[in-house]
């Protein structure tokens, strides 16, 4: 039986034979811990040419930046000040390091070389850092434990391990999107694999982001008639231009014990 080799990565359940097919992928949820996993698990060549030049809604520069500052604030209230050493682990265009006042660098394989972002481990000034953050990433991983196994490497003993997934138990729709999501978290399947890993879980919530409110109404209008879409588009004059929602996504802080 194919399903047999189907484990869940976290708690290493045997994922049963119910599953939902998006495209070529199939999507089995873990009846012990929620989470949801993609197979078959995309090859590394593939995601690599999946990522090589990605950009997404929320690439935006400035939406990132304000939403870094939203993450800066919290991280604040577990110790992160100016002068803790932090490492953005797979930074993209380099959002989060560009709005962190302070000690900060990025890492991503795929991002285009630029002042704090590099492209390999072994390039980055430190060897350890004060903190560790991974924003949507953990979610597009073929193995997100041995890239949380990564980023403890980088980090001294007491530091924090902030990161965001993409959900199944928030209230915000989401879609399956193969390849670019693999997994789709719970929070139990959170906390069992930051235990196993060793972390100590500090906050673990529905995140929220700013968002280009021209942007949001055209997401929410994404399933209705364009005729009323239209109309939505005009009611946008009546909200700033940026607005505050809640996502699809759990946003976690964590200590490497
Ligand atoms: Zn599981």
């Amino acid at each position: 039986m194919e399903n047999e080799k189907l484990r869940c990565c976290v708690c290493n359940n045997s994922l049963g034979g119910y599953h939902t097919t998006v495209a070529e992928y199939k999507i089995y949820k873990c009846a012990r811990c929620g989470l949801e996993s993609t197979f078959p698990v995309p090859s590394s060549d593939e995601l690599k040419a999946f990522y090589t030049g990605y950009s997404d809604f929320r690439a935006d520069l400035k939406v990132t930046e304000r939403n870094a500052a939203l993450h800066i604030e919290i991280l604040k209230k577990y110790g992160l000040n100016r002068k803790t050493r932090t490492l953005d682990y797979g930074a993209g265009t380099g959002g989060f390091v560009k709005a962190f006042e302070g000690i900060c660098v990025g890492y991503d394989p795929f991002a285009k070389k630029k002042k704090n972002l590099f492209n390999s481990i072994e390039d980055l000034p430190f060897q350890l850092f004060d903190t560790v953050t991974c924003w949507s990433v953990l979610d597009n991983q073929r193995d997100p434990s041995s890239t949380i196994k990564e980023c403890s490497n980088l980090l001294k003993n007491g530091g924090l391990f902030a990161f965001s997934v993409v959900s199944t138990e928030t209230e915000i729709p989401f879609r399956y999107k193969p390849p670019e999501h693999l997994t789709y978290w719970t929070k139990e399947s959170i906390r069992l694999l930051l235990k196993a890993l060793h972390f100590e879980l500090l906050f673990l919530e529905q995140d929220t982001m700013w968002q280009r409110s021209n942007v949001y109404i055209d997401l929410i209008c994404s399933r209705i008639p364009d005729t009323y879409h239209k109309a939505f588009k005009h009611a946008k004059l009546e909200l700033p231009e940026y607005v505050q929602i809640p996502t699809n996504e759990l946003f976690c802080v964590s200590r490497k014990l």
